[in-house]
């Protein structure tokens, strides 16, 4: 059911934040450029005036009464604001909320890098608790195909600014992001794990979240994928390439699944301590042969969507009685078109969120 709020709200926000309390700072992103992304391509960037986000926050208030423990501030770098005018947008959200313990924003690394530590420090002293930042690959070559904007020496800057203010970081990263490439010569898989792992070590965000790579109308790399410039990486591809990069993680970082255009969402933990576990996960999955992945991607995308029967974890792979019962849905789907169930979980794939 929509509900009409009194304040405005932007499109999206990270999982976590699905409880949050929404201020939406700015308006679109201002980059707006990432070819794997579709959120905000037919909307320009507008900075919002801060009366009319204090009038927002004024406003839910009278609406929710102070019943959130978290917010999260919208769109896409709320960071790009003055720091004295996100300050003031903060210490009022705290004002008007005092049970909000969390503040978090999406931000880019190139408007962080761009921060001094000491305001860093002002905002996390007005309650600024946490940034996302959409890392994404720590491979350069692969950055520029992308149109990210950002070099890994920037989103390193950015990460150990933000560590050194103490606001919490979490830095997320695309699985599958390189696809089948082979970018200056190389298999990009490969160097974007590594890559990728060698920014992560030089930071220790408090938190990595992995997402994999989805492609949709509405994204640049969609015309890419159908001109057959970019090919998509198959899952076990994907797998393999999670497995080089928690190898080569030297980090004490949460590393968290929560999206379910993941394969393994039970790869997940806290590093280094659980590490082997996670690495288990992928080596148990590596072994499936391909048909028995394909049977896995689809009980978990079915749960995804909220239908049955449906798999959330590996172990629930191996319950046979789970089993049988995707395995009858594909037996009846092959019967009446072989290859259906491939075209379906493709299908399904680019209905996640
Ligand atoms: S990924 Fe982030 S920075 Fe890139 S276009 Fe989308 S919202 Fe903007």
């Amino acid at each position: 059911m929509m509900v009409f709020l009194p304040y405005e709200v932007g499109p999206i926000r990270p999982p976590s934040e699905a409880g949050s309390l929404l201020i939406r700072a700015t308006r679109n992103c201002p980059w707006n450029k990432c070819e794997f992304c579709p959120t905000y391509k037919q909307v320009r960037f507008e900075k919002r005036p801060v009366e009319d986000i204090i009038r927002d926050i004024d406003r839910a208030a009278a609406y929710h009464g102070d019943r959130f423990q978290t917010a999260f501030l919208q769109d896409a770098n709320s960071l790009i604001m003055k720091t004295p005018d996100l300050v003031k947008v903060i210490s009022h959200l705290k004002e008007k909320f005092p049970s909000v313990r969390r503040v978090t924003s999406y931000a880019r690394a190139r408007t962080v890098a761009r921060k001094t530590v000491e305001e860093l420090k002002q905002l996390h002293e007005a309650g600024l608790s946490r940034l996302h930042i959409g890392l994404e690959s720590g491979y350069d070559a692969l950055l520029e195909y992308m149109k990210k904007g950002v070099t890994s020496e920037l989103a390193i800057e950015a990460g150990q600014k933000v560590k050194q203010s103490g606001i919490s970081l979490c830095f997320y990263v695309i699985l599958g992001l390189g696809g089948r490439l082979r970018l200056e010569g190389e298999e990009t898989w490969r160097k974007h794990a590594l890559e990728t792992a060698r920014v992560l070590n030089a930071v220790d965000p408090d938190y990595i979240r992995v997402r994999t790579l989805t492609i949709k109308e509405g994204m640049p790399l969609y015309e890419k994928l159908l001109s057959g410039e970019f090919e998509k990486a198959g899952d076990a591809e994907v797998v393999r390439e999670e497995e080089l990069l928690i190898e080569n993680l030297e980090v004490t970082s949460r590393f968290v699944s929560d999206h379910s255009t993941n394969v393994l969402m039970d790869v997940r933990g806290k590093l280094p301590e659980d590490k082997e576990h996670m690495l288990s996960i992928i080596r148990r999955y590596l072994e499936l042969s391909e048909e028995e992945q394909l049977n896995f991607r689809l009980g978990t995308l079915f749960r995804a969507l909220g239908y049955a029967p449906n798999y959330l974890t590996l172990n629930e792979f191996f319950d046979p009685s789970k089993r049988q019962r995707v395995t009858a849905v594909i037996e009846e789907m092959e019967a009446k078109e072989a290859g259906s169930t491939r075209k379906l979980v493709e299908r399904l794939n680019t209905m996640l969120i």
